[in-house]
């Protein structure tokens, strides 16, 4: 009995001290964090933007915010952490917008790094030449970039649909739009990074120049080093666009014309696709932005009770070779097999096209409908299941109401770089389908949190029993099995990438692929 007597007191004691050891290595944290020789500044309180994120569903409040005004001093508060060694808790996300959907920029009492107040201090510089590019700061947001970009006659070639992200943040994904088909995704279109490692390195990077590192990080969900700085492709900016919309009422009629259109050479500079899913008054709507070819006939046609699909073209042109451009456009249509009477063509400047989304968020921002939850579900599908998807998500799972839009656009594999961190399915093409749902607040009926959950749920579990090769785009997982499976063969040059370049796991944590041990 003594003997238990003794191992019991024996426990305690050890308990007690492991605790008194995390209390003061917490409490110690913001003072030592405090006396770090910064150009920025750390805050403490008043942080609760950094738990916050688009989705609007996850809440994990950090210990302290950095607002850097240099590289030096995301490395220097790195380096504290990596030195403070495994035995501390803390870890280090990087936050660009914020536009995460599931907490991956957020770090539960951690540091999170506010990417947005390294771009304040650096500038972005252009250059010319044959082979046009800009240095930006990571954190920048793309709108400032195209805004100044143009002041030079030029754009970067690959985009996303909304402007108003990072460029760490997208680079951390792929960033995918109508543009990738030909381009490739934003991953692509980049010729040179500076890194922070999660040892507190700071390491410039490119193809040619630690190679690996560079490709780790793109498409790297945040995992390998904090993005600081990014040297990005551009092109001559196009001055007009030319954007059509088309409607089909069979898919496979859809998908052959969009498969067509990304896989020849003479053809849309932007190719995109919408499901429409049971939609009253559409063509009275898109009347407001976009001219009808056939006003008349398309008065008789129903959008009602209907699954449709919209395929979303552009076309640049400058005003000087209007005649030309709408020549080619003629061309190029007549190929296609829309319903007649669902042309609609509108003219609008380079910059109205990129930045449409911004003007959605305006009016759903003045409705209170913008910062309500998101659960987004967005997938990459094998071409050749493509119908199977079709049929059993839009012919049954999805058929009633799509709160948001449901976008689906095929993308040629060849442009995505395979050595990147990136992982989709292994056929020549495959689609992007994404589920852009809001929730409405506190409601329980179809466009209620749970049941848009239940039906994501739905999809996948389908996409799952079908096996119809999936992987999830901003994928989220909670368990590292799931990862390792999301990864596939993948997964070994993964963990390998990370016992390299953060071996601590101290980095963007809210991932939830890594955990840091203490
Ligand atoms: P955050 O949400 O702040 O960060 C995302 C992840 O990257 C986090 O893990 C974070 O820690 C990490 N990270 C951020 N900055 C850095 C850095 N500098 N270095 C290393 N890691 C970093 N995506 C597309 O591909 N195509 C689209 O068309 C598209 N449209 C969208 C439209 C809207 C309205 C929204 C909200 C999102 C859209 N997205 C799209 C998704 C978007 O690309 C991602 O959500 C992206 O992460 C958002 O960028 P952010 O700057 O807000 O990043």
């Amino acid at each position: 009995q003594n003997n238990i007597l003794f191992i019991k007191s024996f426990m305690i004691l050890l308990l007690s001290c492991l605790t008194i050891r995390l209390d003061l290595c917490f409490s110690s944290v913001p003072s030592s964090l405090r006396a770090l020789p910064l150009d920025g500044h750390f805050s403490f309180d008043g942080i609760e933007f950094a738990s916050k994120d688009f989705g609007n569903r996850y809440n994990l409040p950090p210990l302290a915010v950095l607002h850097p005004n240099s590289t030096s001093d995301i490395a220097t508060t790195i380096r504290h952490v990596w030195q403070m060694g495994p035995g501390s808790e803390l870890t280090v996300a990087a936050r660009g917008h914020g536009h995460s959907l599931q907490g991956q920029s957020q770090a539960r009492n951690g540091i999170v790094i506010n990417m947005k107040s390294l771009g304040g201090g650096q500038k972005m510089q252009v250059h010319r030449g044959r082979f046009p590019y800009v240095d930006v700061s990571a954190g920048e947001l793309w709108i400032n970039i195209l805004q100044e970009c143009l002041k030079f006659g030029l754009a970067p070639r690959s985009w996303t649909d909304y402007l108003h992200l990072t460029v760490g943040g997208t680079l951390s994904n792929a960033g995918i739009s109508g543009q990738a088909f030909r381009h490739g995704p934003q991953i692509s279109n980049v010729q040179q990074l500076e890194v922070i490692t999660g040892r507190g390195k700071v390491v410039t990077c490119s193809q040619e120049k630690n190679a690996d590192l560079f490709h780790s990080v793109l498409g790297g969900l945040g995992q390998f080093g904090i993005i600081t700085r990014a040297r990005i492709s551009l092109e001559p900016a196009p001055n007009m666009v030319k954007w059509i919309r088309l409607l089909y009422s069979d898919f496979s009629t859809f998908s052959r014309d969009q498969e067509r259109l990304i896989s020849s050479e003479r053809t849309f500079d932007y190719i995109e696709g919408q499901v429409i899913i049971n939609r009253t008054n559409l063509i009275n709507d898109w009347k407001l932005s976009f001219k009808l070819q056939d006003p008349v006939e398309a008065q008789n046609f129903k959008s009602d009770g209907k699954t449709l699909f919209c395929l979303e073209l552009t076309k640049n042109f400058s005003p000087e070779n209007t005649d030309a451009a709408n020549e080619e456009i003629e061309s190029l249509l007549s190929q296609l097999s829309y319903i007649p009477s669902t042309l609609f063509i509108s003219e609008v400047s380079y910059v109205e096209f990129l930045d449409r989304v911004h003007r959605s968020e305006l009016t759903l921002r003045s409705k209170g409908l913008w910062d309500v939850p998101h659960p987004w579900l967005n997938l990459l599908i094998p071409c050749s299941k493509i119908h199977a998807f079709a049929e059993g998500v839009f012919g049954h799972i999805a058929r009633e109401t799509s709160n948001g839009p449901v976008l689906i656009y095929p993308v040629n594999k060849s442009k995505f770089d395979n050595r990147t961190s990136f992982v989709s399915p292994e056929e020549d093409i495959f689609y992007l389908v994404a589920f852009l749902s809001q929730a409405t607040p506190s409601s329980s009926g179809a466009n209620g949190l749970e049941n848009i959950l239940a039906r994501n749920r739905r999809i996948l579990d389908f996409c799952e029993a079908e096996q119809l090769g999936v992987k999830q785009y901003l994928p989220h997982y909670t368990t590292q099995e799931q990862w390792r499976s999301h990864f596939g063969a993948r997964w070994d040059v993964f963990m390998q990438r990370k016992s390299a370049y953060d071996p601590l796991a101290i980095l963007a944590p809210g991932q939830q692929i890594f955990q840091k041990t203490i």
